[in-house]
């Protein structure tokens, strides 16, 4: 399908690897120009490269944590006036709700809800300036379905998710749409790490602790940053005009509701 984006600009936050990097290579493939971001200068270049020779766009590195308020206006001036943003970054560490602090909400509320909010009120009066614009949020299946362990994660997307359903109804008027993608589990690094720690704890093989994840899931398997960059894509395209402030869940059925 003809994503009709060709030529149009996009920033993806948090894209070296996993599932920003998996909206990156699909908004490349789609001939989408990009600015891209993670803080590790190396991988992020190498990424960069990769994309751009493969799809044949430009792709502009810029190695920042996107959660420092100094770093994000490093990539927003090298972003300028982007027609896509794709808010994205590393999720909060796990512990139990009785521990954390003011300091650790802090952090968590900083990265997850008020870094893609602050992203959004920089870049959405140019979309809706120009008429037309698309915003995916990369949050998780925590939303709909709390992980426990993640109270840090559950707290700050929610209240993200909060903003997005108010804000959506605001710019839709302007031709902008904002939405979100809620990941299940993925075969990324994050997903690695999580897993290892479970064969260390349970004293089995790190592909017995994947296979039974794996097998928790009804698709019986971990989804791809490929597919997670094709629903990404197709939300930014010019078919998905109508989509607006909507969660949707890429979890191969975990999440097990009737709607
Ligand atoms: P990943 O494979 O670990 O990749 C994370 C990417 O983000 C890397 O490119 C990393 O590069 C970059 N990054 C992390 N923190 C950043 C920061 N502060 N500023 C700029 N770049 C940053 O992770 P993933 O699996 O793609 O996960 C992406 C998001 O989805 C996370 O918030 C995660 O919690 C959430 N999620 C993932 C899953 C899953 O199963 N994979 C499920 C639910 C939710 P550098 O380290 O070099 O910065």
């Amino acid at each position: 399908m003809e994503l009709g984006l060709r030529g149009k600009r996009a920033l993806v936050c948090a894209a070296s690897k996993g599932l920003g990097r998996g909206c990156a290579e699909a908004l490349a493939a789609a001939g989408v120009e990009l600015v891209v971001n993670a803080r590790g200068a190396e991988a992020l270049q190498a990424a960069a490269a990769e994309i751009a020779a493969r799809h044949g766009v430009r792709v502009v590195p810029v190695a920042a944590d996107i959660t420092d308020p100094e770093g994000r206006a490093a990539v927003l001036a090298a972003a300028g006036a982007v027609d896509i943003l794709v808010t994205n970054a590393g999720g909060p560490p796990p512990g139990l709700w009785s521990d954390w602090t003011r300091e650790d909400f802090i952090r968590a509320l900083d990265a997850n809800m008020l870094t893609p909010i602050a992203l959004m009120q920089a870049l959405l009066p140019g979309m809706i300036a120009r008429g037309w614009g698309r915003v995916v949020n990369i949050t998780s299946q925590a939303v709909k379905s709390p992980i426990p362990q993640l109270g840090l994660s559950n707290t700050a997307r929610t209240g993200l998710t909060g903003f997005v359903a108010g804000t959506a109804r605001q710019v839709a008027p302007h031709g902008v749409t904002i939405n979100n993608l809620l990941p299940g589990i993925h075969a990324t690094d994050r997903a690695d790490t999580l897993d290892s720690a479970v064969a260390l704890a349970e004293g089995i093989s790190l592909e017995e602790a994947r296979a039974r994840r794996a097998a928790t899931i009804p698709a019986r398997r971990y989804g791809t940053a490929e597919e997670f960059g094709a629903a990404c894509a197709f939300l930014c395209s010019v078919h998905a005009g109508f989509i607006v402030g909507q969660n949707i869940s890429l979890d191969g059925g975990a999440f097990c509701a009737t709607m």
